[in-house]
């Protein structure tokens, strides 16, 4: 309600703030999250709570009037569709030079995502976060962020026999037949449940082609795992449809944090003052660069170095497809829990995961996104003229990406006789150079902040999401996001509480 006091606020229910909220509320601290997209708790009209890929509804897009799909375009056509405006579950927010994916409502991006939970190689991480102490990270935070999430793997064998991931074993032949190392990449997918779902016995899910506009079924998103353990200490209690818009320092202490209330047609209907000894900023790489760059340059939080905004990576995605032989097909059945990657990391600077394309027929298409040590990186900025923030990437800085990617399937390419599809991207393009999946950076750990996500010049505030890390992670990010979490919540606890 309004005007009351809160002693943490965590702006954001994704990896970051559902972390935030469970280690604060087990050590004895009332949480209030406040979340602008919806709780995600509802069935609708067709008895599921999250509506099917194949067949996007006003559910699938966060205030859209047309479907805005990653993979855009299908044998030469273009697959979006008319949909009703509404507070749905997937962002595609566009910037100049990218489209950046992002999930909005109770679970941040574990709504949407594929599920795909990835530790870097130790070797790797001494670039990713510099200033972090690996031991740490290895002997317990990645260890204790594996356990909160519920990682697991696909069973060897049966990986060898189901038809739902024959196109995995198709790159996986692909990739060996080249020389490169495939590996199977751990999940948050209940595994068990997916055998049950190709044994027919349980309601389809992954086999159903369920992923990019939530999971009714097998995936453990947030909500199962680290949100259902904080709200039930009872210290947790979660606001949806609520945006914060501005923190300021209170004059009696702690921060002023204005939050609007919306409905599902995106429009304020109720403006909420609540005062917070602590502020977590947990609003993703993105939400929290906009707020931070936003509250600077308007007078809300002047002090702020000008280290806020910068260090903005898109983790190097890129995508593409190749076209296979009439004697290697990908399955009609296809999960759509990706299961296994190609490394080429070290030689190639490439990490590509062996994606589905679940359109229910045999495409005879091979399809990726790959992960690169593209080195570039954008910085958000206020632009007083808009009212909104900017990100000043452009899409040729994807080049090195697709030079990165290529050295994987120019090679595949070779070695097979096979050529690259250029009808899923647009008419004639083969690369997905237009967007990220993996938004990084923008309030980066020791530089916008301490080397524990504290922000420089006002005690209290804290960011504690993907913002921190500075553009890149080798591999999937939300791993490591809820790594260093667990890392810096426990100091800060320890220290500041
Ligand atoms: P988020 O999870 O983005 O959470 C931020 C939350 O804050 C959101 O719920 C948002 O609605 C809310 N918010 C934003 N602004 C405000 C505001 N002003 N007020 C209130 N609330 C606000 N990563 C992997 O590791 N493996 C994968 O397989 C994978 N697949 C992906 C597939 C897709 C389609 C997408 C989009 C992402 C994928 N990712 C994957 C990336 C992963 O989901 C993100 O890296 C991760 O969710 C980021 O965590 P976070 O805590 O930084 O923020």
């Amino acid at each position: 309600a309004s005007g009351a006091h809160v002693p943490a606020l965590v702006i954001g229910t994704g990896y970051g703030g559902s972390v935030a909220a469970l280690r604060l509320a087990q050590a004895g601290v009332d949480v209030h999250m406040v979340e602008m997209g919806m709780a995600w708790d509802t069935p609708g009209s067709d008895g599921k709570i999250f509506c099917n890929t194949l067949s996007p509804d006003n559910r699938s897009y966060w205030l859209r009037t047309r479907t805005k799909a990653p993979l855009n375009y299908f044998l030469g056509f273009p697959i979006d569709r008319d949909i009703s405006r509404y507070t749905g579950i997937l962002d595609a927010e566009e910037f100049s030079g990218i489209t950046v994916y992002q999930g909005r409502g109770v679970g941040g991006g574990s709504l949407v995502n594929g599920g795909m939970a990835v530790t870097p190689k130790r070797e790797n991480f001494g670039a990713i976060l510099p200033t972090v102490n690996p031991d740490e990270m290895y002997d317990i935070y990645y260890p204790r962020a594996n356990a909160g999430l519920g990682v697991g793997t696909v069973d060897p064998a049966w990986f060898d026999s189901t038809d739902c991931y024959q196109y995995a074993r198709v790159g996986r032949k692909h990739a060996q037949r080249s020389g490169f190392p495939f590996v199977f990449v751990p999940d948050v997918y209940d595994w068990d449940y997916m055998k049950q779902e190709a044994a027919g016995t349980v309601t389809k899910s992954a086999l159903a082609g369920e992923i990019l506009y939530g999971n009714n079924y097998g995936k453990k998103s947030l909500q199962k795992t680290y949100i259902a353990q904080a709200t039930a200490t009872g210290r947790v209690t979660i606001s949806p449809l609520h945006k914060v818009v501005s923190v300021a320092p209170a004059s009696g202490g702690g921060y002023t944090v204005v939050i609007d209330q919306i409905n599902t047609s995106g429009e304020t209907t109720t403006t909420k003052t609540v005062t917070a000894d602590r502020v977590f900023f947990a609003a993703g790489s993105v939400g929290t660069s906009k707020l931070l760059v936003k509250l600077k340059a308007t007078g809300m939080l002047p002090n702020l170095n000008n280290e806020v905004g910068k260090g903005w990576g898109d983790n190097g995605n890129v995508m593409c497809g190749r076209a296979n032989h009439i004697w290697d097909p990908t399955g009609s059945l296809q999960s759509s829990i990706p299961c296994g990657g190609i490394d080429n990391w070290a030689a190639g600077g490439a990490f590509a995961e062996v994606a589905p394309l679940p359109t229910g027929i045999e495409t005879f298409a091979s399809f990726y996104l790959s992960i690169t040590k593209n080195p570039n990186r954008a910085e958000f900025s206020w632009n007083p003229a808009t009212g909104k923030v900017d990100l000043n990437w452009q899409q040729s800085w994807k080049q090195p990406a697709i030079d990165m990617a290529k050295t994987i399937f120019d090679k595949i390419n070779s070695k097979e006789g096979t050529i690259y599809r250029t009808d899923l991207f647009g008419v004639y393009k083969i690369w997905g150079d237009h967007l990220t999946y993996h938004p990084l950076g923008g309030a980066v750990l020791g530089k916008a902040t301490d080397n524990y996500g504290r922000l420089v010049g006002y005690p209290g505030l804290y960011v504690i999401d993907g913002a921190l890390i500075p553009g890149n992670t080798s591999v999937n990010p939300f791993v490591t996001i809820t790594a260093l979490a667990e890392r810096n919540i426990e100091k800060i606890i320890a220290t500041d509480l």
